[in-house]
């Protein structure tokens, strides 16, 4: 919740209810990545501060949240959705101004949090056990009951800083847990935004805590700390990894959505500029920042140089600039550290031989010179063992490769160490149900792309994680199992009789 003290506003960490300093007193700035200006300043939280968001988490765990009736779950998550939905425009321009994602795309993830919201709070009322069988002789009763895990930790990475924060939040919540989130350090302010609609819908203290802060120092002690039940974790696969290793400490349940590099697949019997239009939306939507981009796209041979240079024409036109602007469709880079990446990723892709055919840079216009933007990019003569074709540059930058048959681009299709999601453009049903089953990823999409959604499971396989968000499924994720057996017989089993 921020306080305007100097020029710019000023965040604090929300801890127990209410906006606290950070305990070491440090603060840092978040900077507009379209045009370098600082947007806020805020409290860093480090192990201190995620002690004492545990704690207030903890107590409203134990006194109040696991204790409270399941509707009154439900209708305070309906009130945080309709907060959100009533400051939808101010949040979706906070998160531009943070992360540069353009109000088309940002307008949109604000309505998507919406209605994660809505989706748990009626997941409140409807998380049950089971009666099971008994394979013993003579009668029993077996059943099981739903438990809330306790306290979860979310760490969530800056490029869907809002959404992220819902998914993390609204399931874990309905599922009577509290939360500790830890944002990241480049996109803070919508998270602590939303801690403000809770507050504003009657959240009990300590439900809802957020501790921006560091990786390092805030994010390093939320996943290693004792009291923590289960961390929700998205980010990188390396950061990923050092989550689960810090975790094992008092064997956390652990989720991880984790990184990809996606294949995208058009075969030969498409309408090509629709699907032209399905890539250029894979690849582009905020400015190539997402886990799901499709990155891969392997074109059929026989449709390849059409296919290039409509891609290429429909790139070009992107319409790139202030990000606030209504009518643009690509903003800046999220920071200097993303631009100097994807400028790496575009010299080793030139250097491995692949042939660029426009982007590459910064745009010339010189009302971008002061933001981070980046022009789209297409790499044809692509090999998928070119690090290009391997490597996540989460960036605007599609490479594309060449097939000729279902059996060679499956084969390259999941020649990687990712697993998030695939694309498949075709009109081939039975083509595309069949290559669905045999691709190595979390999500497929046919004739279709990025369509995640709320009632649907998501996660990787392979090194982009597990553990699944979304969906009915994610209560096995939040809930522990317990099994209750009541003999009902009117004997007793006395084996030392
Ligand atoms: P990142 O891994 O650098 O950071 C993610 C979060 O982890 C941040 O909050 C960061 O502060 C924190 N963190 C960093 N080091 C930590 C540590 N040692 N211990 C605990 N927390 C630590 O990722 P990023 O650069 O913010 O985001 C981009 C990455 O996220 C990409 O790889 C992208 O594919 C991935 N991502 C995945 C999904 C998915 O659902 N699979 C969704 C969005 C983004």
């Amino acid at each position: 919740m921020s306080t305007q003290t100097q020029s710019v506003p000023h965040y604090d960490l929300f801890i127990g209810g209410a906006s606290v300093p950070a305990s070491s007193g440090r603060t840092f700035e978040t900077i507009n990545p379209a045009d370098g200006t600082v947007v806020a300043t805020v409290a860093e939280g480090d192990a201190a501060d995620v002690d004492r968001a545990v704690a207030a988490a903890r107590a409203c765990h134990d006194d109040v949240w696991s204790q409270m009736p399941v509707g009154e779950r439900g209708r305070l998550l309906l009130r945080v959705a309709q907060r959100i939905q009533d400051r939808m425009a101010e949040l979706a321009h906070l998160e531009t101004l943070d992360m540069g994602g353009p109000t088309m795309w940002t307008a949109g993830t604000a309505m998507q949090a919406v209605e994660v919201f809505e989706y748990w709070a009626g997941m409140a009322t409807k998380i049950q056990g089971e009666v099971n069988p008994s394979m013993l002789p003579g009668e029993s009763l077996n059943y099981t009951l739903r438990e809330s895990l306790g306290v979860v930790g979310g760490i969530v990475p800056w490029n869907g800083p809002l959404i992220m924060a819902a998914w993390k939040t609204a399931p874990a919540i309905a599922c009577g847990n509290t939360v500790v989130l830890k944002p990241a350090e480049l996109t803070p302010l919508t998270a602590l935004e939303l801690a403000r609609c809770f507050a504003d819908a009657g959240a009990p203290p300590g439900l809802f805590n957020v501790v921006p802060g560091f990786g390092p120092t805030a994010g390093a002690a939320l996943a290693a700390h004792p009291d923590v039940d289960k961390i929700a974790f998205t980010g990188e696969t390396t950061t990923g990894q050092e989550v689960a290793r810090n975790a094992i400490t008092n064997l956390k349940v652990v989720t991880l959505e984790l990184g990809g590099k996606s294949p995208h697949i058009v075969f030969d019997d498409v309408d090509v500029d629709r699907a032209v239009a399905n890539a250029i939306f894979g690849i582009y939507t905020n400015c190539g920042q997402v886990c799901t981009s499709g990155s891969r796209i392997f074109v059929h041979e026989k449709i390849h140089d059409v296919f290039v240079e409509k891609l290429v024409a429909r790139a070009k036109a992107i319409r790139i600039g202030n990000p606030l602007d209504p009518m643009t469709q690509l903003g800046p880079l999220v920071s200097k550290e993303q631009f100097d990446r994807v400028s790496r990723y575009v010299k080793i892709g030139q250097e491995e031989g692949a042939r660029m055919l426009c982007g590459g840079g910064k745009p010339d216009a010189p009302e971008l010179a002061k933001g981070h933007y980046f022009s789209p990019t297409v790499f044809v003569d692509v090999d998928n063992r070119m690090k290009i074709a391997q490597e996540e540059i989460f960036g605007p930058v599609a490479c594309v490769l060449r097939f000729s048959s279902e059996e060679d681009v499956l084969a390259k299709a999941n020649d990687i160490v990712y697993g998030l999601a695939a694309g498949i453009q075709t009109n081939d049903i039975k083509r595309a149900h069949k290559l669905a089953r045999r691709l190595k990823a979390g999500s497929v999409w046919i004739n279709t792309y990025h369509r995640i959604e709320t009632s649907c499971p998501f996660g990787g396989y392979k090194m982009s994680g597990y553990g699944r968000e979304n969906g009915v499924g994610m209560v096995n994720y939040l809930t522990r199992t317990k099994s209750v057996a009541v003999d009902l017989n009117d004997y007793v089993m006395d084996l030392f009789a």
